[in-house]
């Protein structure tokens, strides 16, 4: 038996909404998925990065397309080794500047110090009007992390 969870996280690594807003986005995300076996927000102190767990299913290079998997492996040990504080790099297929945050995760995956999670939601996934509803509650872009453990 395997759980699951639907995580949000800003779009922006960096960011992070207010208490108050997490507060109603999180009673709001509870609305949405009323049998979930909790709903939780988290506040980091610092950026971590948010894996799809069993989903992942690779990364790719947003300019070219290519498998950057193995590079990627490597590339993550540099930055969390800074913290993650800089996650600007150069791909290595066609040297494209971009951010760690902005690869092609073919499963959804990101950086951020702030979270949302629903924990076996139980709703398959949101809508994307929801999913317009919880960002509008938190002032912020977000991306949606489907995760298997
Ligand atoms: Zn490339």
């Amino acid at each position: 038996m395997s759980d699951s969870w639907l995580q949000f996280i800003p779009a922006d690594p960096w960011q992070r909404p207010s208490p108050e807003a997490a507060a109603r986005a999180r009673a709001l995300l509870a609305s949405f998925a009323p049998a979930a076996d909790a709903v939780d927000v988290a506040f980091k102190n610092e950026v971590e990065f948010f894996a799809p767990g069993e989903n992942w299913s690779g990364v790719a290079c947003p300019a070219c397309g290519a498998d950057l998997e193995d590079w990627w492996n490597e590339a993550m040990n540099t930055a969390y080794g800074n913290a993650f504080e800089d996650l600007a790099v150069a791909t290595p297929c066609c040297g494209a500047a971009t951010s760690l945050n902005d690869l092609n995760y073919v499963w959804p995956a990101g950086f951020g110090r702030f979270v949302l999670e629903a924990m076996n939601p139980d709703i398959g996934d949101t809508t994307p009007e929801q999913d317009r509803r919880l960002a509008e509650c938190l002032g912020l872009p977000l991306r949606k992390i489907h995760v298997r453990i």
